[in-house]
């Protein structure tokens, strides 16, 4: 499919399901995606394909049978045993029992296991409900069931990818998949994410077997600093690394009005990772992640869907798409209660630049020196 053009994997279930009504993921983000693309113009039925939902055989390339046993089992009977809350993380205020709590990720997951097919020989995937960095083997977390980015490098390398360098820009730290392959030398892992953030790994040091790279970043991290990261540490990683696959991890909560976390960029900056890294690798697979300002996420999502067709972004939406964002409801949360009109009426956001702090420059220096010591071995 490598001069087919990309194509975006979505599905219907992420608009009628809800992690419940305090949830942060009450809110709707692929429909958003997707409704927007379409009043757009730029999604064509021969750029969309609906996610096939995986099958728990296909799932236990990463994760535990007796895990997805119990994950099935809560959704049948909308209840987990205590046992089941202790030992497998459902049931809990982050990981809730709701009605498509196995359905809705098995399609996030269908969709990636599907990408590393549709990338065989080569082309450009997105799915933005892709991007469940915290999934363990045997255990939800972080509003994640299961890792989807891992069964998409998993199926990369099934579909003749051997080396996969992964990118996680959001604002937490990729944990589960830093789990499954810390020590593989041909997975490059780059993760930059809030410091002194849940779940509280991804230090500087950590390093796996050499090709683990990550960098947390201060609060408040503006659109200056992050193209010093994009610069310094994440292009020069993956283009030293000379990777097969990349798999870009979009996650949203980076941006300024995203509610969980506190950084404070503007989504200018995800649509320019995703520019940046595409001419890295024959196969790319861009996938979603975290983002809870439901206007916020649906125009940056989209930004990216437009970015990777090479669509003009334009700087007034029409009022078909507006209408799109303006009937999106985000209740019970103070931020919505006066939203800029820009989050209604554009697509980019204005620029947030600012001055990039000496502790990022000092931290991004040992990471910089890493990555020129590890292009000599790569070579
Ligand atoms: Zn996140």
């Amino acid at each position: 499919m490598t001069d087919a053009g990309p194509v975006f994997l979505g599905s219907e279930i992420y608009r009628r399901s809800s992690y419940g009504g305090w949830h942060p993921l009450r809110v709707p983000r692929v429909s958003t995606v997707m409704d927007l693309s379409r009043a757009l113009g730029w999604l064509p039925r021969d750029r969309f394909r609906t996610s096939p939902r995986a099958k728990p055989a296909a799932l236990a390339a990463w994760h535990r049978p007796d895990y997805l046993a119990a994950l099935q089992r809560a959704e049948a009977a909308q209840a987990v045993t205590e046992a089941e809350r202790a030992a497998y993380g459902l049931g809990t205020p982050s990981n809730p029992v709701f009605a498509e709590m196995y359905r809705r990720p098995a399609t996030a997951a269908g969709a990636s296991i599907l990408a590393g097919e549709l990338l065989a020989r080569g082309g450009v995937v997105y799915s933005p409900a892709g991007g469940t960095h915290h999934g363990l083997p045997g255990r939800a977390a972080g509003f994640c069931y299961l890792n989807d980015p891992v069964l998409a490098i998993l199926s990369l390398r099934a579909h003749g990818a051997r080396r996969v360098a992964y990118v996680d820009i959001d604002a937490h730290h990729c944990d589960g998949v830093e789990a499954a392959f810390a020590d593989d030398p041909e997975a490059l892992l780059v993760s930059v994410h809030e410091e002194r953030r849940w779940p509280f790994t991804g230090a500087l040091e950590e390093a796996g077997a050499g090709q683990v790279y990550n960098l947390p970043v201060p609060r408040g991290l503006n659109d200056s600093e992050m193209r010093a990261v994009l610069q310094a540490l994440i292009l020069p990683a993956v283009a030293g690394f000379a990777p097969d696959a990349v798999v870009l991890q979009c996650g949203a909560d980076a941006l300024e009005e995203d509610p969980l976390s506190r950084l404070a960029l503007s989504n200018n900056v995800h649509c320019g990772v995703v520019a940046a890294l595409r001419p890295l690798a024959p196969r790319y697979l861009v996938l979603g992640g975290g983002g809870y300002n439901p206007w916020a996420v649906g125009r940056c999502w989209t930004g990216v869907w437009g970015t990777l067709l090479g669509a003009e972004l334009p700087d007034r939406l029409p009022a078909e798409a507006e209408a799109v964002l303006r009937a999106v409801e985000w209740r019970g949360n103070s931020r919505a209660r006066n939203p800029a009109a820009a989050l209604f009426e554009t697509l980019r956001d204005a620029p947030r630049e600012g001055a990039v702090r000496a502790e990022l420059r000092d931290r991004l220096a040992v990471l910089e020196a890493r990555v020129r010591a590890a292009a000599l071995r790569w070579v």
